[in-house]
């Protein structure tokens, strides 16, 4: 392979075939290309983009690169979530081990997250003794006996990301939808899927902040999906307000363990729009897989499913199967806060919250420690905010607008500051706003 001709013919507009995009993809992930000529490639492609053909070559390609998980044969499909991130977004929390008492196996490998968007493995790193990191074979242990799994990718999985993904990352090329759809994508493959829901979110706090952007990126992964034999949905759902009421890594992990213990009726719900996210979710999949004849029974069969408690039960198995101490997680779970100082922001005046701006809120949460700035920055598990009014909600001039987890109590007074230009009081009460916008399919 001549890797320089092909540069040269995407730079001036050609097609690459699918084997000379599985070519370079091969041949960087063995280090013979060097990364001034594949930073250069990757320019090209932000540029000139990729067709579908070439897209699906280049994600196949990258699934390629590395180890693949495979899973005995068994009854039950093999099926994920992935969220392109916000704030507050701990739906895989809930979601697998809801999935598994739903008759799924669920390897739902997860990434870190980097500046608002948190991460789903620095959630789970706050739980006493769980691991993340994990070899394949023990990955396809767990989920064969308990049904769900969420770790990190092992090192020998879709080699060709961590490459491609530092280099775009320097390069200005991350914002590309044919790269982020390979990237994305060749992740998913590689769990061996028979269905996959994907949450793309648009708003203030979201990777993708337009609507349209967004839909273009959930329009075109789920085509792709679908073509690699994945059967994939796409909800594009709002970020300009944090999802839940908590934000911040074991703040989290307690409301996902109170979404698990949610009555089916999502008017009596905690955080409503979290358990709406999360029962749609297992919905689709549901759908998806044949499971169900169609959403609202899909739907009903999620929340009996939540109701009867043994989500909640298989949580506690996967925690243990990961090596948690559930005698530590239990007695973490009964404190009220593990961050040494917390500091109520009170509202000011009478009415309804019309707004709780997800980026805000996300901008002070990484700035208390609970996100990362660069990726060698060092997470603060116990940080963060709960108890957040949300839009809708009415206040009086004594009510909790957000509750502040801070390492001292400077940190705690400058955060409440900020938080207060995230909120605004209304007189009027507003009109909600949709969560899940479209569903692609
Ligand atoms: N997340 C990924 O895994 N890859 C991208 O390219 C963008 C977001």
């Amino acid at each position: 392979m001549n890797f320089l001709s092909l540069l040269e013919a995407k730079r001036d507009g050609k097609t690459l075939a699918a084997d000379e995009i599985k070519a370079l993809v091969t041949a960087y992930a063995a280090g013979s290309i060097p990364d001034y000529q594949m930073a250069a490639f990757l320019m090209t492609v932000f540029f000139r983009g990729l067709d579908t053909k070439e897209t699906t070559a280049l994600t196949l390609a990258m699934r390629d690169s590395g180890d693949l998980l495979t899973f005995p044969a068994d009854p039950r499909p093999l099926v994920d979530k992935h969220s392109t991130g916000g704030v507050g977004d701990k739906v895989s929390l809930p979601l697998a081990p809801l999935l598994a008492c739903l008759g799924f196996r669920v390897p739902m490998i997860s990434g870190r997250g980097l500046g608002i968007t948190g991460g789903t493995l620095d959630k789970l790193d706050s739980i006493p003794g769980f691991k993340t990191s994990l070899a394949a074979t023990r990955i396809v242990e767990i989920v064969q006996s308990v049904g769900c799994i969420i770790c990190g990718q092992t090192d020998r999985m879709v080699p060709a990301d961590k490459g491609l993904y530092a280099l775009r990352d320097v390069t200005g090329t991350v914002p590309s939808i044919p790269l982020i759809v390979a990237s994305i994508l060749s992740k998913k493959l590689a769990e061996g899927l028979h269905a996959l829901v994907l949450d793309v979110k648009f708003g203030a706090a979201a990777f993708m902040q337009q609507f349209e952007k967004a839909r273009e990126l959930a329009r075109a992964m789920m085509t792709l999906g679908n073509e690699c034999g994945v059967k994939t949905r796409a909800l594009l759902t709002n970020m300009d307000v944090p999802l839940g009421r908590a934000s911040g890594n074991w703040l989290e992990v307690k409301e996902s363990v109170r979404c698990l213990e949610s009555k089916p009726n999502m008017a009596d719900a905690f955080a409503p729009d979290l358990l709406e996210l999360v029962l749609s979710c297992a919905a689709h999949l549901l759908v998806q897989t044949g499971k169900a004849k169609d959403f609202h029974a899909a739907h009903k069969q999620a929340e009996d499913c939540l109701a009867s408690g043994a989500p909640r039960r298989k949580w506690d198995e996967m925690l243990v199967a990961q090596g948690a101490d559930l005698g530590a997680f239990n007695r973490k779970l009964a404190l009220d806060n593990t961050a040494p100082v917390v500091l109520e922001l009170k509202a000011a005046t009478l009415g309804f919250v019309a707004r709780c701006d997800a980026r805000i809120l996300g901008e002070v949460i990484r700035d208390l420690g609970a996100g990362r700035l660069t990726k060698d920055s060092v997470i603060n598990y116990d940080v963060g905010v709960d108890q957040l009014a949300k839009p809708g909600d009415d206040v009086q001039p004594s009510s909790t607008l957000a509750r502040i987890h801070a390492k001292d109590p400077t940190q705690a007074n400058a955060a409440c500051e900020r938080l207060k230009s995230a909120f605004e009081i209304s007189e009027k009460q507003p009109v909600p706003t949709k969560l899940i916008h479209e569903v692609i399919q």
